[in-house]
């Protein structure tokens, strides 16, 4: 009992002296720090001056110490620090310039909502950087998912900025609403070679799901069936993994010969359906022995990159994104996908690939070769298994998120399960 006393009076003793030096700092220390432009002793300083202080003065110098902390963090990728450092500048003083900071440092964070909530409906507040602030908050609807508000957003504003950033944005929002002539009046080949194999279609709501479908074709109406009661189930069930819902999700079914037409020079031959901001699937399967099963499992998997791709403001790599997608249909782990696995991965790690993380095995999915892309798939699902066998299926958020503010595969690896890729690989290797 004593001891604790004395412990806790030399605690009090320690906290009293690191107190009292700590508010012996004088505007001298401030110009010291500002010369040698060390803004976090700065801050600190400034935090702790003593004798008579001119408070507003105090508040300005506070505020100029922080923003540049801030764009300091920003520089290096420390993208949250940044966000709390320019927040806390614009409390002690603010000022558009620290405001915009805070604006690309929400924005590199992944902050989207944060930048809908503090800028729409203010860009004229911002004079010259108008038109910084209007792109970042279409992002913003962008990367929620929110096509349509996107759209809508920057139908209003394409006049006054007609540039091609604008356009392409406008594009890609409409295409993804579901609005193909508009996607291919303000986009590239890939929209008006949509809108030409997709005029026709039928539409149909369910959910938060869109479907299109193509007109006279005898399996349309069963396939949509099928696929709405699939969708509806993966909304839930992987909304209730991964913790995120969609606003709206456009899936285009198609007519085996518009399938081609519509992902040629996108997609490999043997694709059996890909994800590019809308789900588009062909409907051949249907006309298989299996094809029920087949259509789910590439939904399930579709659907999957969709979560993905929102989840992780559009900065997972390949390998995540596919590892969660086979996951999700669920694809097996067979003895002889283990093995092509291993083959690939004891490949890259003895050639010294994964030096900076998993981005050359991302790469192998760019292949033409459908040996090598099932290998690239197999690897994938190997380390997606066991990633959730071992970490659980939080893992896979925590992940996420942090790819969303902008974080490398390793810094990621690093900070959710403490080994970067090599490590990770070799253990793998080791036991399988
Ligand atoms: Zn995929």
């Amino acid at each position: 009992m004593t001891m604790r006393i004395l412990n806790g009076l030399a605690t009090l003793l320690l906290l009293l002296i690191y107190s009292f030096s700590a508010c012996a700092y004088s505007w001298q220390d401030y110009k010291d720090a500002i010369a040698r432009q060390d803004w976090e002793s700065c801050v600190e300083v400034l935090n702790n001056l003593s004798g008579e202080i001119d408070e507003k003065a105090r508040k300005k110098a506070l505020s100029y110490c922080l923003n540049q902390l801030g764009v300091q963090n920003l520089r290096s990728g420390r993208v949250e620090e940044a966000v709390s450092n320019l927040y806390d500048a614009y409390e002690e003083y603010p000022s558009p310039v620290i405001e915009l900071n805070l604006l690309s440092a929400m924005a590199k964070a992944g902050y989207w909502q944060q930048v809908l909530n503090r800028f729409l409906g203010r860009e004229n507040e911002f004079g010259n950087s108008e038109k910084l602030v209007v792109y970042y908050i279409a992002m913003a609807y962008f990367q929620l998912g929110e096509y349509s508000a996107c759209q809508e957003y920057l139908s209003n504003w394409i006049g006054k900025y007609p540039d091609e950033r604008f356009k392409m944005l406008l594009a890609e929002a409409a295409g993804r609403a579901g609005d193909v002539t508009t996607a291919a009046t303000y986009g590239d080949e890939r929209w008006k070679r949509a809108k030409k194999v997709e005029q026709n279609y039928g539409e149909d709501y369910y959910g938060v799901f869109r479907f299109k479908f193509p007109p006279k074709f005898s399996l349309s109406s069963e396939a949509k069936r099928w696929a709405q009661k699939v969708l509806q189930e993966a909304y839930y069930e992987f909304g209730g993994w991964l913790d995120v819902y969609p606003p709206q999700v456009e899936v285009v079914l198609y007519a085996g010969s518009d399938f081609s037409k519509a992902s040629r020079g996108i997609v490999p031959d043997w694709s059996g359906g890909f994800f590019d901001g809308r789900i588009r699937i062909p409907l051949w399967y249907l006309s298989r022995g299996q094809g029920k099963n087949e259509l789910r499992r590439v939904l399930r998997h579709e659907y999957m990159h969709v979560l993905v791709y929102l989840k992780s403001s559009g900065r997972a790599p390949t390998w995540i994104h596919e590892a969660l997608a086979q996951l999700a249909e669920p694809k097996e782990l067979t003895s002889a996908r283990i093995k092509l696995a291993k083959l690939l991965l004891k490949k890259l790690l003895k050639d010294g690939y994964l030096k900076k993380g998993f981005g050359a095995l991302s790469g192998v999915f760019k292949t033409s070769n459908a040996r090598l892309a099932a290998a690239a798939y197999s690897a994938s699902l190997l380390l997606g298994r066991y990633l959730k066998d071992n970490w659980g299926d939080y893992v896979f958020v925590q992940m996420l998120e942090e790819y969303a503010k902008g974080k490398s595969d390793n810094e990621v690896l690093k900070n959710v399960i403490y080994k970067d890729a090599e490590e990770f690989t070799e253990e793998i290797l080791s036991v399988f």
